[in-house]
């Protein structure tokens, strides 16, 4: 796809993403202030992304340890790069110094193993917690009865911040599923100092946006349907 459609297709997201903000009636109307368009780079080549970031996106989404690994070294400097995809915890150590945050935090296991290789970097890895919100077998992510389980654990680690909650909803149901997840954050940052809500994808980020996400995880939306391999 070309530069032109990836321009066009930002546009078109960034005005969908707009006209769901003032519907939601979030205090701040401007777009850069509460949702960030967040670019999914899995399968794309290094080439599209580039033209992605041309275009003004900043964030970009890994969900693939290795495929990020062959293709970092062409991104731009200055793009900021999260992990969404599901982690083994053997694997955290090759994205520790790569990364700026880890948005498929599931398990106490997988949480001291990213803060004791964070510490071992000197840094601190701010992350969110996954929770499977749909109760799906197929899906990452702490069941949400086990969500302050895991915000207490994480909060007590000194290479981790917390920084929020991230899910991926049941397909074609997600509406209902946006609303659990805002509620569950509303609560968790009535204890816990908590600033990010990651939801919605290509189909449903319009929806996510009126319950409060403030980064939506964007891949076909921005470059096309992908070729599955
Ligand atoms: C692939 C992927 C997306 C983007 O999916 P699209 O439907 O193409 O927008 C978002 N989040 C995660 C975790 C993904 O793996």
């Amino acid at each position: 796809m070309s530069y032109k459609n990836i321009e066009d297709n930002y546009k078109l997201v960034s005005e969908n993403i707009q006209r769901a903000i003032q519907r939601s009636g979030r205090s701040s109307q401007a777009m850069e202030d509460c949702v960030r368009v967040m670019a999914v780079t899995k399968t794309i080549d290094t080439e599209r992304i580039k033209s992605a970031v041309s275009c003004g996106i900043t964030l970009l989404g890994e969900s693939r340890v290795q495929e990020y690994l062959e293709k970092k070294a062409d991104y731009p400097e200055s793009t900021e790069v999260h992990f969404i995809g599901g982690l083994q915890s053997n694997k955290v150590r090759q994205i520790i110094d790569k990364v700026s945050l880890i948005q498929s935090i599931d398990s106490e296991r997988l949480a001291c193993e990213t803060d004791r290789q964070a510490r071992l970097n000197n840094l601190v890895m701010d992350v969110l917690i996954q929770v499977n919100i749909g109760g799906e077998s197929t899906k990452n992510g702490v069941a949400p009865n086990e969500l302050d389980f895991l915000i207490e654990k994480i909060t007590a680690l000194k290479g981790l911040r917390l920084r929020g909650l991230m899910a991926i909803p049941p397909m074609g149901d997600s509406v209902r599923y946006f609303e659990k997840m805002q509620k569950l954050f509303e609560k968790a940052k009535e204890y816990t100092p908590i600033d990010t809500l990651s939801m919605g994808m290509s189909g449903d980020y319009e929806e996510a946006v009126l319950f409060g996400a403030t980064i939506v995880r964007l891949g076909t939306a921005l470059f096309g349907n992908r070729i599955t391999r």
